[in-house]
């Protein structure tokens, strides 16, 4: 173990909702560390390139110009450790334990904020694993944090609309995009938005924003397909093509895009109690009206307590500080109640248009079917028909976990466990009991947790 640190409070994550919290908590005379696996803040939506590369025209969207001075606000504070390039692995009461390029460091911290975000659900079908399949969240990242682009021809397939954004990025970037498509019909979308009339009115322009994406992709020449499904994909050194129900299409990279799920191992692992997350899966973290989760002294906020869009996340960090604040002394009940009143109405207004994108995007009845030797967990390599050997004696994650190790390597579950957990409420077992959280969160090396000889 390298070092130790003490504070007052500690932040997991510098994405907007660890952003909103510390400057909710910022000029109180307290000790606030903020820690995050990047080596800059920015969270996933505004994924920062490394300092010495400068990309040109870096995320100009309108849509991003609220969280660009959000994080320049965060970014001029004083007062504040950022703990940049460190993996919280481990998590018990007040003690945090982050990795970082020298080694562990242990923080020990009056209060802890978890705000680390979520990630895409992980979808197996038959080719999944080969070179150039990724989820579409990663190949987003690539373009954000380094103008890369990960093939010459793009598929994207899923059913979050999340997709046309990333389409629109990957063509502005100079790449291109073979096709997106979307596995539900378009008549079910509108549908969708049609039973939450008022969260659509109130986000017009964030819907606008899509729209202004599929012209951008129609400019393009890019095909939008709805009511298509993926079926498998095809290739043998590397992805070559794709087998949808609209019949085959030549692609050198194809983006999943199926929904979000939040980053639970954290809470899990602290003994937080947890609910089922959205229609894509996962566990969110259950709090307060101050975003105090069921454990003293641990507090959630962003989409580690549902997935709702980088607004939610700034009111619920906001929130979460103004309650860290409260129960440190520093600020009266009075006070935090006033500050409070309106962040818990944005909130709850985010969390209205996320009820609709969710079900919008609801893959639940999209999801391609894996077959008898598609691989479930690629940490281990455990196929379905492994898994469904299994499943004809128990259904249990943890029992099936043990009998074959799937959820047993390297992501601890992260991207298996919604597929499993399916798998067994399909042979009528429960599928509201996950994994039991393990430490660590994150892949370390034996030695790295051992003191120096
Ligand atoms: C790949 C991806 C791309 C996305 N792109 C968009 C987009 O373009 N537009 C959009 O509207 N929404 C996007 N989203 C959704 C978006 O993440 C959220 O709406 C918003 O960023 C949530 O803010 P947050 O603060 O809750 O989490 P985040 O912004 O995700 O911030 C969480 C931070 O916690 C850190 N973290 C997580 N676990 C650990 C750990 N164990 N140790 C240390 N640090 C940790 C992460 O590195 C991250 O920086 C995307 C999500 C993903 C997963």
């Amino acid at each position: 173990m390298a070092d130790r640190i003490e504070c007052d409070v500690a932040i997991i994550g510098g994405g907007p909702a660890g952003q909103a919290a510390a400057l909710a908590l910022a000029g109180r005379s307290l000790s606030l560390v903020v820690i995050d696996e990047q080596p800059r803040p920015g969270g996933q939506i505004l994924r920062q390139p490394p300092a010495r590369i400068a990309v040109r025209g870096w995320l100009q969207e309108r849509s991003y110009r609220p969280l660009k001075q959000l994080l320049e606000r965060f970014q001029a504070l004083d007062g504040v450790q950022w703990l940049g390039g460190h993996s919280v692995i481990g998590l018990q009461s007040g003690s945090i334990i982050a990795m970082g390029p020298d080694g562990a460091t242990t923080v020990a911290a009056r209060h802890i904020l978890i705000a680390a975000g979520c990630h895409d659900l992980a979808v197996p079908l038959p080719g999944w694993t080969l070179p150039g399949v990724s989820a579409a969240g990663g190949i987003q990242a690539f373009i954000k944090g380094q103008q890369l682009l990960v093939g010459k021809r793009v598929l994207l397939a899923g059913t979050h609309p999340l997709q046309l954004i990333i389409a629109a990025q990957i063509v502005a970037a100079g790449g291109s995009v073979a096709a997106v498509l979307f596995a539900q019909p378009r008549s079910a979308m509108i549908a969708a938005l049609a039973r939450h009339p008022a969260a659509a009115l109130r986000r017009a322009p964030d819907l606008l924003a899509t729209a202004g994406a599929v012209k951008t992709l129609a400019r393009a020449g890019t095909p939008v397909r709805y009511g298509t499904s993926l079926e498998a994909l095809t290739g043998t050194d590397r992805v070559s093509g794709a087998q949808t129900s609209g019949g085959a299409i030549d692609c050198d990279a194809v983006g999943l895009c199926y929904g979000f799920v939040p980053q639970s191992a954290l809470p899990r692992m602290a003994g937080a109690q947890m609910a089922a997350a959205g229609p894509a899966g996962g566990w969110a973290c259950k709090h307060d009206d101050f975003m105090r989760t069921t454990v003293p002294g641990l507090f959630a906020a962003g989409e580690t307590t549902g997935v709702a869009g980088a607004a939610a996340a700034a009111a619920g960090g906001a929130l979460a500080g103004i309650g860290i604040a409260l129960d440190l002394g520093l600020i009266s009940p009075d006070a935090a109640e006033t500050a409070a009143r309106q962040l818990r109405r944005d909130l709850a207004q985010h969390r209205a248009f996320a009820a609709l994108l969710d079900d919008v995007a609801d893959p639940t009845a999209y999801l391609p079917a894996p077959s008898a030797d598609t691989i479930i967990c690629r940490c281990e390599d455990v196929d379905q028909a492994s898994i469904a050997v299994q499943l004809a004696h128990c259904q249990s994650a943890n029992a099936i976990k043990l009998a074959t190790r799937c959820g047993m390597g390297a992501c601890q579950g992260r991207n298996c466990e919604p597929s499993l957990l399916r798998m067994i409420a399909a042979a009528g077992g429960p599928a509201q009991a996950g994994f039991t959280a393990r430490f660590p969160a994150r892949p370390v090396a034996i030695a790295d947790l051992l003191p120096p000889q």
